[in-house]
């Protein structure tokens, strides 16, 4: 038996058999002295070969597979043979090709990117298909070199996913039905890898050091809200997961228009990605959109998304929630969501570098044209759409920001609060901007110095540490002024992860802020235990958790005042 501990992220106590994330395919490398012996028909035959046995392998996943999984699986299968991809390949490898000869890999690396170029080129339903190329190509390369296929492992069986972290585009290919659990040894609480396993309501626990050495099929228990996996587990784990499975069931949805005991309301909303997320979001009762993370729909991409692309992809959301919110965030590229267009993969500190807002210097005309777009799509829906800009810093930011959305007809334009300049200079910003909406998490992560990626960091990347409830409060009360002010009201959301915590939920409500957008997951607990109390009460929790020294101290301050958390299981 071993013991892993890490942090809990998600609730849930699970057993079931470890399969390993597989390394990402690197790229092959583009000078290569070839070896004696090999030939270009010995290496055109290892291609082929490559190609038969990828097609192979997800023509049986597809024949097992069902529903959307099926045709996905195969059509990716046909695009293993596509002749444009290995006759591409193929032409690359002679001594007399452009740029001479090339290893198998590196010109299957090579033809791989032409032909993604090629569909994005042709735009709309193509252009989608660019990803998938270049998916095939990761497999093809990793078959050459004799390695596990890239990617979220194939598996019938449910599984507890392990991996030192996963990048926001592997997510795409996560079956929630077949990861039973996600484990990681790096990320924080507030990675994406963490944010992605509470939107799909699976228990995980990350920056637990030595899960990556877990040999595949090992059986663990795990227990999402203590941050423990144990290996070869007993009687009582299988107990206590049964018993987390009867209770989770148990748990009601939400029914809408959140309330307080009083009254009070605190409408909660839904963080989404795509039209896809925003139709389970209104399915599970959000009352609006929170936060709308366009750049999750352009992650794969290395040119600009061109502006009927754009208004698709932002009317698919807004399309589910007609006459309602929809708070929609300029692109945030930069740190562990990189853009190519937007963003230098060179920067030695990219946390602190040129991503969301600031990217608008170093590249000007994208955030104006995605301005433009959203504005359209805004037209062809009814949805009431809210734009903000994230990662701002400074009042002059939020004016220049808030200036360029009015003039692009965006009548109500706000800023993210995530830096602590922000929530202390807030009075300032909110003369400008018509609302906030605060980050936690990277509010976190710049408060504390601590990279929200880093597992070892995790107990410093804790939205409950005090610091971070002060600045949180700091927002509050600078938009409270800012209204006085101004006369207009100025309201304050928040959208960090710290908001589908229910304990905490209550402490940002307590502190002031008028909304709260999670993943649609959190949404029933999160409004039972606010059911529970009143404003005043809330403001009581909030000033027990600010007054207290550590991080540890405010949350126990709290659950000790707040008995519904334990008899929820949360
Ligand atoms: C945040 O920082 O809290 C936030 C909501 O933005 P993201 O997680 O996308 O950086
Ligand atoms: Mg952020």
């Amino acid at each position: 038996m071993q013991q892993f501990h890490g942090v809990g992220v998600t609730p849930g106590r699970v057993v079931g058999p470890v399969r390993q994330m597989p390394a990402p395919v690197q790229e092959p490398h583009a000078r290569v002295d070839i070896p004696a012996g090999v030939t270009v028909e010995s290496e055109t035959e290892r291609i082929r070969a490559a190609s038969r046995a990828v097609q192979a392998g997800l023509k049986a996943r597809a024949e097992v597979a069902a529903g959307d999984a099926r045709g996905v699986l195969e059509a990716t299968a046909l695009m293993a043979a596509d002749p444009m991809l290995v006759k591409g390949a193929v032409k690359l490898l002679g001594p007399g090709a452009e740029g001479g000869p090339r290893t198998a890999e590196r010109a299957v690396w090579e033809s791989g990117a032409a032909v993604a170029e090629k569909l994005r080129g042709l735009g709309g339903y193509m252009a989608e298909r660019a990803a998938d190329v270049l998916d095939v190509r990761g497999r093809i390369v990793a078959e050459l070199r004799g390695l596990p296929a890239p990617g979220v492992p194939a598996s019938e069986a449910p599984f507890v996913l392990a991996a030192e972290d996963l990048a926001p585009a592997d997510t795409a290919t996560l079956d929630p039905a077949k990861v039973l659990a996600l484990v990681t040894s790096g990320g924080g609480p507030q990675s994406h890898t963490a944010i992605l396993a509470r939107a799909l309501g699976l228990p995980a626990v990350v920056a637990a050091e030595g899960v990556e050495t877990i040999p595949d099929g090992t059986e663990v228990f795990v227990d999402g809200a203590a941050g423990r996996i144990l290996t070869g587990p007993a009687q009582a784990e299988r107990d206590a997961a049964a018993a987390w499975a009867a209770r989770a069931s148990a748990l009601a949805g939400f029914a809408g228009d959140n309330a307080l005991a009083d009254g009070h309301r605190v409408p909660l909303l839904a963080n989404v990605a795509t039209g896809t997320d925003a139709a389970r979001a209104a399915a599970a009762g959000a009352e609006g959109v929170g936060l709308l993370r366009t750049e999750f729909a352009f992650l794969d991409r290395d040119t600009e998304p061109a502006h009927d692309e754009q208004v698709a992809a932002y009317g698919a959301v807004f399309a589910h929630f007609a006459h309602k919110k929809v708070v929609i965030r300029t692109l945030d590229a930069g740190a562990d969501k990189p853009l190519p267009f937007l963003t230098d993969a060179q920067e030695p500190n990219p946390a602190l570098g040129v991503r969301g807002y600031r990217t608008d210097h170093a590249s000007p005309g994208v955030l104006a044209r995605q301005l433009a777009a959203i504005a359209q799509a805004a037209k062809e829906h009814q949805a009431q759409v809210w734009v903000m800009a994230p990662m701002v810093s400074t009042p002059d930011e939020a004016a220049a920001f808030t200036h360029m959305a009015h003039a692009a007809g965006l009548p109500v334009a706000g800023v993210m609060v995530e830096v602590p300049s922000a929530a202390l200079t807030a009075a300032h910003i909110l003369a400008h901007a018509d609302f906030a909406s605060l980050g936690t998490n990277d509010l976190t992560q710049y408060t504390m110095a601590a990279d929200r990626m880093l597992g070892p960091l995790a107990a410093l990347n804790d939205p409950w540490q005090p610091a971070v409830l002060h600045l949180v409060k700091a927002t509050c009360d600078g938009a409270a002024a800012a209204a006085a002010a101004t006369g207009n009201p100025k309201p304050v959301g928040v959208c960090g992860e710290a908001a589908a915590d229910p304990g905490l939920a209550v402490v940002l409500t307590g502190l002031g802020a008028t909304t709260l957008s999670m993943t649609p997951r959190a949404l029933p607990a999160v409004a039972q235990v606010l059911a529970t109390v009143t404003l005043a009460q809330a403001q009581h929790l909030a000033a027990l958790a600010l007054d207290a020294p550590t991080a540890a101290a405010a949350r126990q301050a709290v659950r000790s005042q707040l008995p519904v958390l334990d008899q929820l299981g949360l």
